[in-house]
């Protein structure tokens, strides 16, 4: 599949046009960047690693019947993907407090909620991703209550499906961020809507059943230290680390920062 001109450059990805309108190349970058890109540095091998551990875990939801934009790894760093128009909201579920519901609501650090959380968030950089209620996104037409409704009941599921993978790797799944969007099904000639963007270390916090040790993003952010050797950790238990052939054309395991500026 060729690679046309760049559609899109986010913080941790980059989109590329193919010759097919319906089908997009997501280029999976090292940068890591955290407090609304207050923090930002180069992790050597995460773009890899996400790839690979992103196509794991979004393959095995569509083995559970969950559609999502994902079409096949093309290679190391890239996923051919459906082109969505994304709905410009972050689903957040929580099984166990944590992040930003602490900061916010002062429910202490580690508490297992007694059902699984669902909060919105608005997809604004310039606003910091704030939380959002349902009426918010019924308001401003985000999302009909028909859409949302069934995004809802797909979001609880994916969390009852990625927690017991997760389960299966003595891995707590703690929390994680997923977004969704709607793309053209040629069969159906209809739009339709299906899980997009990526399900990785970095959209997930991950802890170790026994050590409770974080294996995810949360390294990065609060300065934990061997953050790819978590990443790695996590491809090792799933048993998918990139193939051994070619982990030498990638320079694993540096940080290395671009732009550190405390808030
Ligand atoms: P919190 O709201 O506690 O900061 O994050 C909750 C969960 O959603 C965490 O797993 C976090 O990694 C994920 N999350 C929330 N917002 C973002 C975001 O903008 N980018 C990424 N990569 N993950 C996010």
């Amino acid at each position: 599949m060729n690679k046309g001109n760049k559609l899109y450059e986010g913080k941790a990805k980059i989109i590329y046009e193919t010759k097919d309108k319906n089908l997009v190349i997501q280029h999976f970058k090292d940068d890591a960047t955290a407090f609304n890109n207050l923090k930002k540095a180069k992790v050597e091998g995460k773009g890899v690693l996400n790839n690979r551990i992103s196509e794991y875990i979004l393959s095995n939801l569509s083995q559970c019947g969950v559609k999502t934009h994902l079409v096949k790894r093309l290679n190391m760093r890239e996923q051919l993907i459906k082109k969505a128009e994304i709905f410009p909201i972050e689903f957040i579920v929580r099984n166990v407090s944590t992040g930003s519901l602490t900061k916010r609501l002062g429910i202490p650090e580690g508490t297992i909620l007694e059902k699984p959380l669902l909060e919105y968030c608005f997809k604004n950089d310039e606003l910091n991703d704030p939380l959002i209620s349902k009426e918010h996104i019924l308001t401003f037409g985000w999302a009909t209550e028909k859409e949302l409704n069934l995004i809802d009941k797909s979001t609880l599921r994916i969390n009852d499906i990625l927690t017991g993978m997760f389960r299966a790797i003595n891995i707590k799944l703690i929390d994680f961020k997923i977004e969704y969007g709607k793309v053209w099904n040629k069969d159906t000639e209809k739009k339709e809507i299906v899980l997009a963007d990526e399900i990785s270390p970095d959209t997930c916090r991950l802890w170790d059943v026994k050590t409770e040790k974080k294996l995810d993003k949360d390294r990065f952010r609060k300065d934990l230290g061997n953050i790819i050797q978590a990443y790695q950790e996590v491809a090792r238990r799933f048993g998918i680390m990139p193939e051994e052939t070619n982990i030498s054309e990638v320079n694993f395991g540096k940080t290395i920062p671009i732009k550190f500026k405390k808030k």
